[in-house]
């Protein structure tokens, strides 16, 4: 085994892999586009202040996840690797001054994320998500937007069978008297409660509803739920968007302990699983509502609503269907210039360069062997044409050769590139 490997919870995406990360970037591009997302970038790091803000610090992903950078100069854990994307996106909506604009402010963003979890199937250290947010409009009718546009996009991947599983875990006014309830159920199981929840019990009770571990599940199936305890305003909101989601045939399903890990939600929370993999690695990507996040990050109060989908588990679900034999045709070239001059590795290398300057997608044989090795490297390589330098360069003409129908032809070095691009054009329009 090499001495050095990639870092324990991340992986390197291969040729053959990144065919369908481009593919799923390209695809949150054009549904961005279509939606009126704008695209944003943020700092892969941040003032670690701004997740622990954010986020929380009693929530797993602030309290145990969170990838601290020390920087030179004495900033130790000043600094961290962004977890998720809502928090940076928000910080630049205040900073940026964008409460000024026309609201909401709809962005969209795609890239990397952290957390220093313990590393298992489906849940890397570094891994990619697509993310969407619209901040400034109270919903539900935006609710619903961002809820159809992820399905969209799984169905787009070719993720076949998705559903919602959607929930409200109400606002300030109503949700103590929820956790109240919560507290006072789970604490007859104060005995028989795993540590961890325990603790949780007593630092953010909500949280115990995401607990990971099997032995919670028989407790928290007659726990209460939230929904009983709605008030006006939220059930009214919960109602609506569920009939926005039905004027877009979708057919939410209920799941009243959805609560999700971080601290910022309000009202809507909703995840997206394929039937029959519900397990707590399987959301392919989930979101919700955060109307007090902004407040928090220094803004007059501003509501939002966010989506993340997660490019590792979209990718997994796909499986290797687009796989290494669609990656090598995405680079197959056009031509290989190839020379009966073994040594004529320099004007192998012009030809090449200034066919690629003029949009073909061109090799050139530069190891200095025989004109048969070369042809053979080229068909081996799947190019279509060969150009095949010869004596005919002194009266500016190379040779043709068209690898897949076996035919040669003169042509002059002025009109090569054009010739190239016709005839690779007319035979793909041919294949189609
Ligand atoms: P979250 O904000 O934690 O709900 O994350 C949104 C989505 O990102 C999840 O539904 C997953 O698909 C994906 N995701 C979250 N954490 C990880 C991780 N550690 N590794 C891979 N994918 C992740």
């Amino acid at each position: 085994m090499p001495k050095y490997q990639a870092p324990r919870g991340t992986r390197d995406l291969l040729p053959a892999e990144m065919r369908t990360w481009h593919d799923l970037e390209a695809l949150g591009r054009e549904l961005a586009g279509l939606y009126g997302y704008q695209p944003i970038e943020t700092p892969l790091f941040e003032d670690a202040a701004v997740f622990e803000r954010a986020i929380g610090t009693a929530t797993d992903v602030v309290e145990k996840e969170l990838f601290r950078v020390s920087s030179p100069g004495g900033d130790a854990d000043r600094w961290a690797l962004r977890p998720e994307a809502t928090a940076g996106v928000a910080r630049a909506y205040v900073q940026h001054g964008m409460q000024t604009l026309p609201q909401p402010v709809r962005f969209s963003t795609f890239g990397t994320m952290f957390r220093y979890d313990r590393p298992q199937a489906g849940r890397y250290r570094q891994f990619w998500q697509w993310n969407v947010e619209a901040i400034g409009d109270t919903g539900p009718a935006v609710d619903a937007e961002i809820i159809e546009l992820g399905l969209r996009f799984l169905r787009r991947a070719g993720v076949s069978e998705v559903e919602v599983h959607l929930n409200s875990i109400g606002d300030g006014a109503c949700r103590p008297a929820y956790v109240a309830a919560l507290v006072e159920y789970l604490r007859r199981f104060e005995g028989t409660l795993p540590e961890l929840e325990r603790s949780r019990l007593a630092t953010n009770p909500l949280r115990v509803l995401d607990s990971k571990d099997s032995r919670m599940a028989p407790i928290l199936a007659s726990a209460p739920v939230i929904t009983d305890f709605l008030c006006d305003a939220c059930r009214e909101h919960y109602q609506s968007l569920q009939a926005h989601l039905e004027r877009l045939e979708i057919v939410p399903r209920q799941a009243p302990h959805l609560v999700r890990g971080l601290d910022y939600y309000t009202r809507t929370t909703f995840e997206y699983f394929r039937p029959g993999h519900e397990g707590q690695q399987s959301a392919l990507g989930g979101g919700g509502r955060y109307d007090g996040l902004l407040e928090l990050l220094g803004a007059k109060p501003t509501p939002g609503i966010g989506l993340a989908l997660g490019i590792d588990r979209i990718a997994g679900a796909l499986g290797d269907r687009n796989g290494a034999a669609a990656a090598a045709a995405a680079t197959r070239p056009v031509a290989v210039v190839v020379g009966a001059d073994p040594t004529g590795t320099d004007l192998r290398l012009r030809m090449a360069t200034d066919l690629r300057a003029a949009g073909v997608a061109a090799g050139a044989d530069l190891a200095q062997r025989k004109l048969a090795r070369q042809l053979e490297n080229a068909a081996r390589d799947g190019a279509h044409f060969a150009v095949v330098i010869g004596d005919e360069l002194t009266a500016g003409q190379v040779q043709l050769r068209d690898l897949q129908a076996g035919t040669q032809r003169l042509v002059n070095v002025a009109e090569l590139a054009r010739e190239l691009l016709r005839a690779h054009a007319g035979h793909r329009h041919g294949e189609s």
